[in-house]
């Protein structure tokens, strides 16, 4: 039993170093990826449900590198959050999406530009400051940029977090709540804090209309939203039913691949031609 246990151990002991291992690779791709410009920004429509025209773009990150292949999102995001780099990347993920905002909207594009923002990012001393000197640089009118925060961001240290976004809604931005309903969600800071729209996550809209508890969950987040004067965006729509529910609904937005999963900014510009703005 002994010996069996020092190998378990043992074994156990090289799946930790093989993890922390790929993991310090990927923060050392990552930084060097960066470096290399090879990081880049993908677009994906926002469209007004009534009208079907264009109101907005979330912009997401993609990373393909020479020697790891595509790297998606779930994966190394959550790394960049635990080594830290996610500051630095979502600094870029920022700069990148307002220098693009600026050129769309100089070119006769006037979208809202939605970027995703982490935790460690929100809770910078500095992210506000940095925010507001990017956006005095830029043309982009602030009120054009919109900030996908997630539940978890909002709970951890409320009064400080409250001074944030009213100092960011100072500055004109908007904000969004992002994955609306699958984190701890709490009705409580919802009436406190100066939220402009909830994001319902993709896991509600997946099965609708056939489960009808996410049709209710969904419905739900609707008719909450408007009550307390928000409007209301369902993600990962992929199919016309869906869409129709979600109208019949009185949701507001939806994306989501039924139009266009995210794509590089030029193909996004033939999209705005196809569909035309709100
Ligand atoms: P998210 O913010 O919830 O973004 C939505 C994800 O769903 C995106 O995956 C998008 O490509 C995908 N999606 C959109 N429409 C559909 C659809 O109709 N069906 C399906 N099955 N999927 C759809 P992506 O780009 O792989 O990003 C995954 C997650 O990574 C994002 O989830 C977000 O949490 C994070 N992420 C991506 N870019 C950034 C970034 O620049 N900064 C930060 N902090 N996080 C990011
Ligand atoms: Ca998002
Ligand atoms: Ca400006
Ligand atoms: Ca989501």
């Amino acid at each position: 039993v002994k010996e069996r246990g020092r190998g378990d151990f043992r074994f156990y002991q090289s799946q930790m170093n093989v993890g922390l291992l790929s993991r310090m690779k990927i923060d050392h791709a990552m930084r060097e990826a960066l470096e290399e410009q090879r990081f880049r920004l993908f677009y994906q429509p926002q469209i007004d449900l009534y009208s079907g025209r264009l109101v907005g773009a979330e912009a997401l990150v993609r990373w393909t590198d020479p020697s790891l292949g595509v790297m998606a999102p779930s994966d190394f995001i959550s790394i960049a959050e635990e080594t830290g780099f996610i500051v630095t990347l979502g600094g870029w993920v920022l700069r990148e999406a307002i220098r693009q905002g600026e050129l769309w909207q100089i070119q006769g594009i006037d979208l809202t530009m939605s970027v995703n923002v982490s935790a460690a990012q929100f809770h910078q001393l500095n992210f506000v400051e940095s925010l507001a000197q990017w956006l005095t640089a830029s043309r982009l009118p602030a009120s054009r940029l919109e900030l996908e925060l997630t539940e978890s961001i909002l709970i951890q240290n409320v009064d400080e977090t409250l001074i944030r976004l009213d100092a960011l809604v100072d500055l004109g931005v908007r904000l969004a709540i992002d994955d609306f309903g699958t984190g701890y969600s709490s009705l409580a800071y919802l009436k406190r804090f100066p939220i402009h729209k909830l994001k319902i996550d993709r896991s509600f809209v997946q099965d609708i209309p056939d489960d009808e508890s996410d049709a209710a969950i969904s419905t739900a987040i609707i008719n909450l939203a408007h009550s307390l004067n928000l409007k209301v965006i369902a993600e990962g729509v992929e199919n016309d039913i869906q869409r129709r529910f979600l109208l019949d609904a009185g949701c507001d937005e939806f994306q989501g691949y039924l139009c266009s999963p995210p794509v590089d900014p030029d193909s996004f510009v033939q999209l705005v031609g196809a569909l035309g703005l709100s």
